[in-house]
């Protein structure tokens, strides 16, 4: 005979479940509820894209484009690419489905994006986002708010603590070119002493020098001039009105002037929630400003603003959730009991308890087994149809037994 292969699951994909899954969702609910209270809308996007639309938002020389996506041809022999990030699909929707009526907009969503890159710990292949933006608002206060709702968000995961914002800025276009040359001078002064990889960065894009993370590059990095003597009047005035906002809202930050990120669209604002409990894969949190993105992929000239966060990484961060019990646990232990333990949970559910119920093996081991689920609320049936006796049983003070127990009256008064 034949032997069948057994399936494997594809490297840097996961199965979530279990505590793992709980921590997920923790996440994803706490994220609903924060933007709510920020009035963020929620959109949902396509999980694929013309390769484009991400080639040209994100630049050739990111590594998500140059190294990370998931881009194949479809029957139909078009270039698509698997969502490596949501700013890019967003963007594209704003400009063809004629979003400008709406702006400035508040937008939230999240799903699963995919990285083509090397597996390992807090660093997956299909992994998930939590994703913030605010397009079509020019104004610093964007970056303020967005800033401070990322910052209510870990303080109610319970791990802003770990947690410190690193803020920079990139300044506007007259700013990053005025700096850009004065850093591609000083690499140049050291080009053979550079990794191999920033020499070729040096071509495409110094900028990313900075925050290289090899050991040769490091001092080389962190004795080339700062953006700041570089700022103009405006970007300056920007920067200040930002780091003012988060002073006023509380929100504490520290200054990183190596943070550059790894897009071509950043302006101004660049930031990252890090945390030193994650080893390597310390970022948890982050985003910028992308005024020149709209207008790069052939849409209106639109500012933006936003951030993205590993939904994996946070839930590895919470404390763990305490596992789901039901309100009510059922025990028939008569098999001729049956019929009404299933009204009975039919009844609980649809007034709004969760309820189980145990009515299978053997008849005297079903209470015991009930007990063990640790639900709110105990139940248990004995007797048939017509000569039923119920019996509820609760820890003082539950809520849900007194609801419980009318409920079974109304059972068996019907
Ligand atoms: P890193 O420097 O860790 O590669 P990044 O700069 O590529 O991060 P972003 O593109 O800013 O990350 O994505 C936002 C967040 O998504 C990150 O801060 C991180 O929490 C998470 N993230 C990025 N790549 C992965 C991955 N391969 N697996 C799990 N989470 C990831
Ligand atoms: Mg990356």
């Amino acid at each position: 005979m034949a032997r069948i292969e057994t399936p494997k699951r594809i490297r840097g994909t996961q199965d979530i479940f279990g505590d793992e899954q709980r921590r997920f969702a923790a996440v994803l609910e706490k994220f609903d509820r924060v933007r709510r209270l920020y009035c963020f809308q929620r959109v949902e996007i396509p999980v694929f894209e013309a390769t484009g639309v991400f080639a040209r938002s994100m630049g050739e020389t990111s590594d998500v484009v140059s190294k990370e996506m998931y881009t194949f041809e479809d029957k139909g022999g078009d270039l698509i690419t698997l969502r490596p990030e949501f700013t890019a699909g967003i963007c594209r929707a704003f400009i063809t489905e004629g979003w400008q009526q709406h702006a400035p907009m508040k937008l939230v969503t999240s799903g699963a994006v995919f990285r083509y890159e090397r597996p390992q710990k807090g660093r997956f292949r299909q992994f998930h986002q939590i994703d913030a933006e605010i397009i079509g608002a020019a104004e610093p206060a964007a970056d303020v708010e967005l800033l401070v709702l990322a910052d209510q968000l870990l303080h109610e995961l319970g791990i802003a603590d770990g947690v410190t914002l690193q803020l920079n800025t990139l300044g506007d276009a007259e700013t990053r070119d005025a700096w850009r040359t004065a850093l591609v001078a000083h690499f140049e002064k050291h080009r053979e002493e550079l990794s191999e990889d920033s020499q070729t960065r040096l071509e495409k894009n110094p900028l990313r020098i900075l925050d290289s993370k090899d050991p040769r590059d490091r001092s080389i990095a962190d004795s080339a001039p700062d953006i700041d003597a570089y700022l103009t009047e405006e970007a300056a005035t920007f920067f200040r009105a930002v780091t003012d906002g988060l002073d006023a809202a509380g929100v504490q930050w520290t200054r990183n002037a190596r943070l550059v990120r790894g897009l071509d669209y950043y302006r101004h604002t660049a930031f990252e929630f890090v945390t030193d409990r994650l080893g390597a894969q310390g970022t948890v949190l982050a985003g910028g400003r992308y005024d020149g993105l709209i207008g790069n992929l052939g849409g209106p000239e639109t500012p933006g603003v936003g951030w993205a966060a590993g939904v994996e990484r946070l839930a590895m961060l919470i404390e763990e959730p305490p596992a789901e019990k039901p309100d009510v646990i059922i025990a028939v232990e008569d098999d001729s009991a049956f019929k009404i333990g299933l009204r009975a949970l039919k009844l609980f559910r649809q007034s709004g308890l969760s309820a189980d119920m145990i009515a299978t093996g053997s008849p005297r081991k079903r209470y015991d087994k009930a007990t063990k689920v640790l639900a709110k609320v105990l139940v248990s049936i004995r007797g048939d149809e017509d000569s039923s006796e119920i019996n509820t049983r609760a820890a003082q003070g539950v809520e849900e037994h007194e609801r419980v127990k009318e409920l079974v009256l109304q059972l068996v008064g019907a």
